[in-house]
């Protein structure tokens, strides 16, 4: 496997050096919007330790982003009426893993709505902007 590397996006983004559609933020943690969702809402929690996938992230760091995963998936389910949730992780290129900053999925769904596919259709700024404030006001209430 190789060496975690500081200049993956969403190192980048854990820094300020690129904006996100940020939905919560604890001491090890962070939520934002994928700009790519598969259904609305489409959430990615990370830690903020430097973890490139689950073969290298320490698990106290896993357990708090798995902890806050189960509250964007509570509070997603209320904001967008969602039927379910799936959570995703891939890990290396064979996994699926193309952002090496470890990441896990949290995609509302619908019943008999499929998932679009991965990574495939950039969502318009202004709906990103309105679905972020949206679950971080679910979060906050
Ligand atoms: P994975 O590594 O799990 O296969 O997928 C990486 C995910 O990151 C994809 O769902 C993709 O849409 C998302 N993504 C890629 N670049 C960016 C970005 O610059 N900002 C955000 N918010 N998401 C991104």
């Amino acid at each position: 496997m190789s060496a975690y590397d500081p200049n993956n996006i969403f190192a980048k983004i854990l820094r300020g050096e690129i904006p996100c559609f940020k939905v919560y933020e604890d001491d090890k943690t962070l939520a934002f919007l994928d700009i790519m969702p598969r259904a609305t809402g489409h959430t990615l929690v990370i830690p903020k330790a430097p973890a490139r996938n689950i073969l290298d992230i320490e698990a106290e760091d896993l357990a708090a982003v798995i902890r806050t995963a189960r509250k964007i998936a509570v509070a997603a389910k209320a904001a967008f009426g969602a039927d379910g949730i799936t959570l995703n992780q891939y890990s290396e290129p064979a996994g699926g893993q193309e952002v090496f900053h470890l990441h896990v999925h949290v995609i509302p769904r619908h019943d008999g709505v499929p998932m679009k596919p991965a990574a495939s259709i950039r969502e318009d700024m202004g709906v990103l902007k309105a679905n972020a404030d949206k679950l971080a006001a679910a979060l906050a209430g």
